[in-house]
């Protein structure tokens, strides 16, 4: 068993450092599903989701899976044979994204990023709009590969004014970034437990606001998907949120014991102090990657999320030497992911119950690490930019 003090920091963009008492939940004797001390916890998950969600309105969803079946199990309920899709392409999620929605058999429009780290033109967005309807916009909230955040709030709205659903991969940002659904007007988003929800993998969680259930209760062909159809899954759901016995497939009962756990600890922290303290940290790194003399995948600070950071190594330096040696300074870093500059970037996850301690921590051992490679830099001058930040 790993102990305390062998276990490295893990700073990767999911899973993250997870809560004692989140781990603890998972350790807990499994209960029926049916038994009504669940019932009651799963009806109060559900009820958080919509807190957490700010989507008052919402219908939520809680299935056992990845990240990757809350993005399929969104847009399969959604789309039929032959509708639309205006795709939103800011990196490697964007893509998966559009894989997924053709496999429900949907023509996909992509409007791509001018480059790697930016985001599309609004007017090539708006132009697109114009040309032809779209069932869906789908819209990545935070690429992961790149660290770009998109401007959910305009694109909603854009999408709305075209009579469009919004549908919003916040899988590396719900709990981390500000998406306050109902206010944005946004249709769908979804996530999965392991990321700023701060809950070991295996939960996609799906937020529907009324127009998207309306426009799946308006179906005329069958879900293609058996598992993730709603008509399976909206009576479960609604017989937990009036705390009722009921059963489709089995819920990941210590999971959802975990995430109720963790729910409760996002919702005392409230919403504006989360989204608060997940930008001043993601300042910090970034202050400190600047001075460390290291270039960053975002092209622009504002274009650039708070739930990760995602830095080039330094001209000269091998990345894979360098990551083994922060791994042996104590902190996990995650090495590239988009394919077209895999090899050339790295990224530190900053989300969930991350704190200024932890981000310190990681740029002491980035410092190590560069020393260890022979980079030449102001030794300290990472960390002194952290610190000034994070005591702001
Ligand atoms: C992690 C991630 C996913 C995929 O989630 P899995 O749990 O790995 O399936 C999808 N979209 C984004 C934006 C992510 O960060």
């Amino acid at each position: 068993m790993t102990t305390q003090k062998s276990h490295k920091l893990l700073m990767i963009p999911g899973p993250i450092e997870f809560e004692p008492a989140v781990l603890a939940a998972l350790a807990e004797p499994t209960p029926s599903h049916v038994a009504p001390d669940f019932i009651e916890v799963f009806g109060r998950v559900l009820d958080n989701l919509r807190t957490v969600f700010q989507a008052p309105d919402g219908q939520p969803f809680v299935l056992a899976g990845s990240g990757t079946l809350a993005m399929e199990a969104a847009v399969a309920n959604l789309l039929e044979a032959g509708d639309r899709v205006l795709q939103i392409n800011t990196g490697y999620f964007s893509d998966r994204m559009a894989a997924i929605c053709e496999r429900s058999g949907a023509i996909i429009t992509q409007v791509r990023a001018p480059a790697i780290g930016d985001v599309p033109a609004l007017e090539e967005i708006q132009m697109a709009l114009q040309q032809d309807h779209y069932t869906l916009m789908t819209i990545t909230h935070v690429d992961t590969s790149t660290g770009v955040l998109t401007d959910v709030q305009t694109l909603a709205q854009m999408a709305r004014s075209a009579h469009t659903l919004s549908v919003v991969d916040g899988v590396c940002s719900v709990g981390g970034e500000a998406l306050p659904m109902a206010e944005w007007d946004v249709d769908v988003a979804l996530t999965a437990s392991q990321k700023a929800l701060g809950v070991p993998p295996g939960l996609a969680i799906v937020m529907a606001r009324p127009r998207a259930l309306a426009l799946f209760q308006g179906r005329t062909q069958p879900v293609a998907s058996y598992y993730a159809d709603w008509s399976n899954w909206l009576p479960i759901m609604q017989a937990y949120q009036s705390r009722k016995p009921a059963y489709f497939g089995t819920p990941p009962v210590n999971l959802v014991l975990a995430l109720d756990v963790s729910l409760a600890q996002i919702i005392a922290e409230g919403m504006d102090a989360r989204v608060a303290r997940h930008i001043r940290l993601s300042e910090a790194v970034k202050a400190a990657l600047t001075a460390l003399g290291l270039g960053q995948a975002p092209a622009r600070p504002a274009v650039a999320a708070h739930t990760l950071s995602a830095p080039y190594f330094p001209e000269g330096v091998d990345g894979a030497a360098l990551l083994a040696k922060i791994n042996a300074a104590g902190v996990v870093l995650a090495g590239g992911l988009h394919p077209a500059i895999r090899a050339r970037y790295f990224r530190i996850g900053h989300m969930g119950a991350v704190s200024g301690a932890d981000i310190l921590a990681a740029v002491s051992a980035i410092e190590q690490g560069l020393r260890d490679v022979g980079y030449q830099f102001d030794a300290g001058s990472g960390l002194a930019a952290a610190q000034r930040v994070i005591e702001g």
